[in-house]
């Protein structure tokens, strides 16, 4: 059984990756109004992603015997000046999320609570790959410009994101 502050934590971490989700969602809605539609593309597989983070730990509190309550989730930006700006705040949102997962280990491992921790795990990698993804479309994006050719043919290689 889950500690009730586990259980918090947990929640807390929910409504997190529920908030990232929107927040992907509201980014593609931002490139498909710039007919940047590999970006939004790129997005919408970001927003279920997400969302499939949220479900991980959903299944896992319930699994544990916990109670998941879902919590209010605030308004995604929806404007946006330019690609780059956007890559920007997914590199910043993503290290936030990162920290958060490292605190919710760091209590895990406090309360000898050994399942969270290896379930943890797995979210700890994760970051690591969603940081790593993050940054390197945004330095590509540095080197495009915002605008042109190149911007078009990024546009297109994000068009190829699978999962
Ligand atoms: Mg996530």
């Amino acid at each position: 059984m889950l500690s009730k502050k586990m259980q918090t934590a947990i929640n807390d971490q929910i409504k997190m990756e529920i908030e990232s989700a929107y927040s992907y969602l509201s980014m593609a809605a931002y490139f498909e109004g710039e007919n940047l539609s590999g970006c939004a593309h790129w997005m919408k597989i970001q927003y279920q992603e997400e969302t499939g983070h949220a479900m991980k730990l959903f299944d896992y509190m319930n699994d544990r015997g916990g109670k998941v309550v879902l919590q209010a989730i605030s308004q995604p930006e929806s404007r946006y000046k330019s690609a780059r700006e956007v890559f920007q705040a997914v590199i910043n949102h993503e290290k936030s999320v990162s920290e958060s997962i490292g605190k919710l280990y760091e209590l895990a491992i406090k309360e000898n609570d050994h399942a969270t921790v290896v379930e943890l795990q797995w979210f700890v990698k994760e970051q690591v790959e969603e940081e790593k993804t993050a940054l390197k479309i945004f330095e590509q994006l540095k080197i495009v410009g915002d605008h042109g050719v190149s911007m078009m043919m990024l546009d297109r290689q994000l068009a190829a994101r699978g999962s």
